[in-house]
């Protein structure tokens, strides 16, 4: 299975590391072979808005998306769920996502930079221990659609139940970065039971 990181911009080592420890040769992809050649795609943190101007830069927006609808499995981390996101709140005029995931995102939901953080928590489908999530400028998700799984949630500072780990079909997003952490166990779930249910993978 050839797992591609969508490498224009933000944490694309950190994802390389942590498919390498589930035993997966990730590729760095940024041109259109590169997308038409992949099983499946990790969409790394960063800055949404930047990903989605140099995916549009380098003429690999639509096909990205396209690839998505088709059904390719694919993983976001923060920056990486706003781009699956079908909507987002709190978004840069003409911000455009690749969307295909049946939510509606919003930006900078924690508040900035200084109010990032780090909590423990327990994910459907995953074996306890909880995980260790970090957010940095994470958003939260305000609204899912009927197919969509809620896989985690948190409590917001305006004491609202936040869903912050999703899956819908071959879709998985997170809020956080597993990849800062060193716990494979998001990773692993995504390549041994999103990516394996996937009638996409050859
Ligand atoms: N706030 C960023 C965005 O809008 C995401 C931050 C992150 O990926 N850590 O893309």
């Amino acid at each position: 299975m050839k797992v591609g990181v969508l490498a224009l911009q933000g944490d694309v080592r950190e994802h390389f590391r942590a498919l390498e420890e589930c035993g997966v040769n990730p590729v760095a992809v940024r041109r259109a072979a590169e997308i038409e050649s992949i099983d499946a795609l990790v969409l790394p943190g960063g800055e949404s808005t930047t990903i989605a101007h140099l995916a549009l830069t380098f003429g690999i927006f639509d096909l990205i998306s396209e690839r998505i609808q088709q059904g390719l499995p694919v993983y976001g981390s923060c920056a990486g769920m706003i781009l699956l996101a079908d909507r987002v709140e709190d978004a840069i005029t003409g911000q455009r996502t690749f969307g295909g995931l049946d939510i509606t995102v919003r930006r900078n939901a924690f508040g900035r930079q200084v109010d990032s953080f780090e909590t423990d928590l327990a994910i459907a489908g995953l074996t306890t221990p909880t995980v260790r999530a970090v957010f940095i400028r994470a958003p939260w998700i305000e609204e899912t659609g009927t197919k969509v799984k809620v896989l985690a949630t948190v409590t917001s500072p305006d004491g609202n139940t936040r869903a912050v780990a999703v899956r819908q079909g071959a879709i998985l997003a997170t809020s956080f970065h597993p990849e800062l952490t060193g716990d494979n166990r998001i990773h692993r779930f995504f390549i041994e039971e999103v990516c394996k249910s996937s009638s996409s993978i050859k």
